[in-house]
């Protein structure tokens, strides 16, 4: 029997490994995917200027509309400044930190290595963790707890894999938008974790909360389910409806205001159909298929149509360092983003709720008592982000308690049983 089981091989995963390993543990990591975690761009971080731990915190309760667990999220801000001094994110040449302002935060506050933090992490924590991780292709579908261990079946399409048992358990499956037609996620993210909890007595919280990315890309086809960063409304990006007219005035407001904008613009009619766009419609079509449009519920609506999200406002200098990777994916359809707009629609990219947790990690009941040995961070949890996450924040929140599940299932995992 191993100590400590992982299961889930995204960034709240790898660092419970880390932090399990380190303790001196054996770890067994469980995954049948590499979820969302290689596509975290940025985190945050308050290092900047006029930034604070305290301005963090009230940032983050305030995008979260009073649904927060305060003490979740003390623990997410006081933590994540240690992070400054374990990851080299990148600066300028004066020195100061590389940022960039995500929608809802007060000041700039995201930090990166090279735009792609998550894949940085991922790759620097498997490197330093090989050999020492039993890795198991797979997926669990069911936990179960009895005698002082887990037991976790795992099934895998290409051969059979024995149930691996272990004293503790942190759950790291990530939330459940795969299961949407039209998301920015990979369909293994199904909230199978929540289920694995629930079987077990764990309490659940918010599930009813998903925060949809406002600028996932419709079309080209190729793109399709790819997000654009919301970031270049800072810079001069705007949106347009299907007359061409600017919408959304206040381009401070959060993610979740953002697409509730757009949804509102697509259900009135003056959506773009993704049908033919951009190539038949041109920059701004005046025909369109205004039956694929202003008909369906808003939250339907962007599988068919979308909106311009046109950065052509954005300082070419600009497009080309900071958002270099967008200007090449699209260059890569034969769209120049200098020059044309991109056809975006709202679609569900983080799920809010979760397995309730207490700052340590420990997996809630529904009477706050923890259920002894299972552990639970990253995305398969609630309570940090309330009912709208401050973009940036996932990522805080996989390095920060995805550590914390790892110490406190070490600990556990080494009581004597
Ligand atoms: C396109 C995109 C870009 C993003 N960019 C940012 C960003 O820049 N900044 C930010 O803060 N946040 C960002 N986010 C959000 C962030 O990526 C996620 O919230 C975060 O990666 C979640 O990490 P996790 O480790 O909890 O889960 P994931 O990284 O999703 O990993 C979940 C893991 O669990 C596995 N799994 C699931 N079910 C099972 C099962 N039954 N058995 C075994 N394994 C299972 C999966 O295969 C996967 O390995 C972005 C999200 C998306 C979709």
């Amino acid at each position: 029997m191993i100590d400590v089981l992982v299961i889930g091989g995204g960034l709240a995963g790898w660092r419970a490994a880390e932090a399990a390993v380190a303790a001196g543990c054996s770890v067994a990591m469980v995954a049948n995917g590499s979820g969302n975690s290689p596509d975290i761009h940025a985190l945050n971080v308050p290092v900047g200027p006029g930034d604070s731990v305290e301005l963090f915190v009230e940032d983050t309760l305030k995008s979260g509309g009073g649904a927060c667990d305060p003490a979740l999220v003390e623990v997410l801000c006081r933590e994540s400044v240690k992070l400054a001094e374990e990851f080299p994110f990148d600066r300028n040449a004066d020195g100061s930190y590389k940022m960039i302002q995500p929608l809802g935060c007060s000041v700039p506050r995201c930090v990166s290595i090279d735009h792609k933090i998550g894949a940085w992490a991922l790759a620097r924590i498997k490197r330093a963790l090989k050999g020492k991780v039993e890795l198991v292709q797979g997926r669990v579908t069911a936990l179960e707890a009895g005698g002082s261990q887990f037991t976790a079946t795992v099934s895998d399409a290409q051969e059979r894999v024995p149930p691996v048992m272990a004293r503790a358990v942190v759950l790291a499956t990530g939330g459940w938008c795969g299961k949407y037609d039209f998301s920015d996620n990979p369909p293994e993210l199904r909230g199978d974790g929540i289920a694995l909890a629930q079987s077990l007595g764990a309490a659940v919280r918010d599930l009813d909360a998903v925060q949809y990315e406002p600028t996932v890309a419709l079309a080209p086809a190729r793109l399709r389910g790819i997000p654009v960063i919301t970031t270049m409304l800072y810079e001069g990006a705007t949106f347009r409806n299907r007359s061409g007219e600017e919408f959304l005035p206040d381009k401070h407001a959060n993610k979740d205001a953002i697409s509730q904008a757009i949804s509102a613009e697509i259900e009135a009619g003056r959506g773009v159909p993704a049908r033919g766009a951009p190539e038949t419609c041109g920059g701004m079509p005046a025909r369109g298929a205004p039956e694929t449009c202003g008909e369906e519920p808003a939250r339907g609506a962007p599988e068919t149509c979308g909106v311009w999200y046109d950065a052509t406002g954005v300082p070419r200098e600009i497009l080309e360092t900071r958002y270099a990777d967008t200007v090449r994916r699209y260059a890569a359809c034969g769209i120049d983003i200098t020059r044309e707009p991109m056809l975006v629609a709202p679609a569900p990219h983080t799920s809010l709720g979760g397995v309730a947790i207490d700052a340590r990690c420990r997996v809630l009941r529904a009477d706050g008592t923890p259920i002894p040995g299972l552990f639970a961070a990253g995305e398969v949890t609630g309570g940090v982000h309330g009912r709208n996450r401050l973009g940036g924040n996932a990522g805080t929140e996989v390095l920060v308690f995805g550590k914390i599940a790892g110490e406190s299932a070490a600990q556990y995992a080494n009581l004597p049983q």
